[in-house]
This record gives C-alpha cells, structure tokens and sequence, in this order.
C-alpha cells in the first residue's frame, strides 16, 4: 500500500505562488489563485490531489504513464539500481549494465536497422541531439551544405532553441525569437481544419507534396532532413490520412533528406505498435523518443539512427555532445522494468485490437454533442475538436476559451482532459479497462454539456 503524506496543502500553495514559476502555465493565474494545483499520490488510471478528490487521468500525466500509477517493481527497480550504482557516466567510454542493456532492447523493439542509440533526458533534448546529429552527419559526407529542416505546422517537439525551432507555436516563437536560421514549416495534415474540399486522401497527398515543394525551393542540396510526430500530438490529435506518411517517405528518399520520426507520444504503444512509424506506414532514419519509454517514472530520452548514419560518426572518433546524466543508469533500469511490463501484460497488443477500437468507438458517441465538430482517435490517442458552428466548422471565439471552460468543467466532474487550441486530448494510460473507458467518456460527455 502506497504511503499517503500528510500534506500541509495551505503552506505548500502559498510557497508554491511565491518561488515557484510553472511550465507552460498562466503565471498570473497561479499567483492569483494562491498557488497551482496540488497533486499527492496516484494508483492505476486514477490521480488524487491533497484533499483526496480523485481523477481519471486521460492524460496519462502528460502522454507518459503508459503503464499507469503505483507500479511497485519499477520503484524496485530505481531503488537496487540506486543501491548497485546510483550514477556513472557515459563519457569518455564510460557505460553501466542498465544503460547497455536498454540500448540493446530499444533496437530490437525498433528494427529497420535502427541499431545505435543515444540517450538524454527529455524529449528537448532527443531533439536538439537530433539537429546537431544530423548536421555533424552531413558535414562528415562532405555535404556541409545540407542544413536545412523541415517541419510542419502545428507541431511541437519540445522547448529548447532547436526543439522549439522545429516546433512551430507562434507564441513560443515570439516569446523567443525564434526559429533560428534554416527551420522551415510546412502545411500539417489537418484535414477537418485545414482541408478545404479535398477528400482526406488526397489532402494526404497534397500535404506531402508541400514538403517536396519545399525542398525544391531550398534545393535538395540545401536540405538536411524532414521531421515530423506520426501523430501530431500537442498540436491537438492531428490524425493523419493513411496517404500521407508513405508519400513523405518516398519524397524524402527521392531527394536524399533524412526522414526524423519524433515518438515522443506515439512510441511505446500508444497507437496500437511499439512505435507510430510501424501504424502509420514508413520506415525513418532516426527515431526521438521519451515520456513512454519510462512511462515517466524517471527522466530519459533517446535517439535511434540507423547503420548508415551511426557508421560514419562512429569512423570519425570524437562527437562532442552528451549531457552529465546521458544513459543515466537509473533511468535506464526503470526504462528496462517499464518495457519488460508492457511486454509480459501485452500492452500494445490490447491497445490494437481491444481498448484502443473500444475507445475509437465510444469516444466517436460525443459526436452528438453540439459543439463537437469531430473526434479524432488513433490508438489511445484521442481528439475532440470544439467548433461554435457544426457545419461551416466555424471556431469559439475568443480562440482557445472553450477549450479552456471545458477543461475546468473536466476537473469538476473528476476527468483530467487536456485543452490544445480548439481540440481537447485524451491519452490515458495504455492500462486502461473498457469499464474504465466507459467512465472517461461519461465524465467527457458530462463537461462538454456544461460547456456547450
Ligand atoms: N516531442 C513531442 C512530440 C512532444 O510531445 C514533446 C513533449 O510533449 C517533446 C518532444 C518534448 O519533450 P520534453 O517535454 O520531455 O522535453
């Protein structure tokens, strides 16, 4: 039995509006409220904060408990790694049993020739690794030329210089005058919002197309690689058409660019296969992971690359790049456990054929509400996008507001549902039941008729 603190909640939210700035949060609002929320103890899908309310978790923390809450083996885990070693580095040739180990397992889960990997600690900074490795990569083909980045609308790959170069959030841009030099954004494949009168398919297709075009105005000579999440996440479940992703592949070959899949969401199970290149259709050169792959019990991240790129790094000897805790053996120890779990209960495998279409088919019923202008699922990746106008597919103005209401009207009822933009997203953890599903939907359906 988990052990339940005594928490002075009080003292904890005033100190926490006085020290504490908040990621991602209205500053202004956490002051005036007295503090932020405060969370205090979790088991399965469901969370608690300090005066024991409970909630489901349709956020899985934030897209990261893929095995859920209160997982006694994986604190085992942490504590008999802490005991043997609790830290060593992995410069200078330096590595530890759990670190190897983990390496050795991500490529196998992986395949397609993804066989080296490189560790950090955070989404962020698999990203920034990715961009720095992929120009030290060109540089040693004796192609210094190919720089440049592609990426899309809408999307998020996290919040350091060049994660968030590749993001593309106008007010995160602003607030840091972002994107660096040679980060280029093209049309996402948002078909309900931004398809116009094209079929799905061929927007796909036309969506593609926009990177080729892109390639071709830089000049593929110019052109390092493209990047994308197979689905787009934080920007708000964009779901894309099954045309898509084979056709940025072929692109991407045609051309000689690196084709980057960003999983921090979808790796680890979330869309029904280890990672969301295997459900979505194309085989990329490099893979970003994180959130799943310790199901957020412990900070890492990782990169995967395949042969080609991992040969020549590897002939040059020395890349200077890696952080204190790269490979952390902890981390990796947790890492480990939260795979071998997923394996021995068949996660992904419920996930494909069992919760996550139970999911698509419940979630789909909140179509009725009137101000539900579609819902979006792929595996237990869940959207649900607000419109104040079904048919035209018109938006609640201001933007943003409606999605905020009904994210406060989740709370009240005991749901944590989470706002981007107009779409409200849900990604539980993969542990979830079909009575539960049932319940996060009523709980869903119940917000969203107090916000309509
Ligand atoms: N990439 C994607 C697709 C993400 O969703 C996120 C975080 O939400 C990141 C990267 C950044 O990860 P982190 O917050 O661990 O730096």
């Amino acid at each position: 039995t988990a052990i339940r603190a005594n928490y002075d909640a009080p003292r904890l939210r005033r100190l926490d509006a006085a020290h504490h700035i908040h990621p991602f949060s209205n500053a202004t609002q956490v002051v005036a409220e007295g503090g932020g929320k405060l969370f205090a103890h979790a088991d399965g899908i469901y969370i608690y904060d300090t005066d024991n309310k409970r909630y489901l978790d349709g956020m899985a923390g934030l897209w990261c408990v893929n095995v859920g809450y209160g997982r006694e083996e994986l604190v085992e885990a942490a504590a008999r790694q802490m005991r043997e070693l609790p830290y060593y580095s992995s410069f200078f040739g330096g590595t530890t049993p759990p670190t190897v180990e983990l390496a050795a397992k991500l490529t196998e889960l992986l395949g397609h020739g993804l066989n080296h990997v490189l560790f950090a600690n955070s989404g962020s900074e698999a990203n920034d690794t990715v961009v720095r490795l992929v120009r030290h990569f060109w540089n040693l083909e004796g192609k210094p030329k190919k720089k440049a980045f592609i990426a899309r609308r809408h999307a998020y790959h996290g919040s350091t210089m060049a994660a968030a170069s590749l993001g593309n959030w106008g007010t995160m841009h602003e607030q840091a005058d972002l994107p660096l030099p040679g980060f280029h954004h093209v049309e996402a494949p948002y078909w309900y919002a931004e398809g116009g009168d094209k079929d799905p398919e061929s927007f796909g297709i036309a969506c593609a197309k926009a990177i080729e075009a892109k390639i071709l105005e830089l000049g593929a000579d110019n052109v390092a690689a493209v990047i994308g999440e197979p689905v787009q996440g934080a920007g708000g479940v964009i779901v894309p058409p099954k045309s898509y992703w084979p056709e940025v592949e072929r692109i991407c070959r045609k051309h000689d660019v690196l084709l980057i899949a960003d999983e921090v969401i979808c790796g680890f199970g979330r869309t029904g296969a280890w990672f969301g290149f295997e459900t979505l259709g194309f085989k990329p050169d490099i893979v970003s992971m994180a959130k799943g792959l310790s199901s957020g019990y412990q900070p890492i991240s990782a990169v995967a690359v395949t042969d080609r790129i991992a040969k020549p790094l590897i002939d040059a000897g020395y890349w200077l790049h890696g952080f204190t805790y790269s490979g952390h053996p902890v981390a990796a120890a947790v890492a480990l456990k939260n795979i071998e779990i997923m394996e021995r209960e068949h996660l992904v495998q419920k996930v494909a054929k069992e919760t996550g279409p139970y999911f698509a088919q419940r979630l789909k019923t909140l179509e009725k509400n009137p101000i539900v202008g579609e819902v979006r699922t792929l595996g237990l990746l869940g959207g649900i996008e607000l419109v104040a106008d079904k048919k035209t597919r018109k938006r609640f103005e201001p933007l943003g507001h409606a999605g905020t209401v009904c994210r406060e009207r989740c709370l009240a009822n005991g749901l944590i549902m989470r706002a981007s933009f107009e779409t409200m997203v849900l990604s539980p953890p993969l542990t979830i039941t079909k009575a539960q599903i049932d319940e996060l939907v009523t709980l869903a359906g119940r917000a969203l008729d107090e916000t309509a």
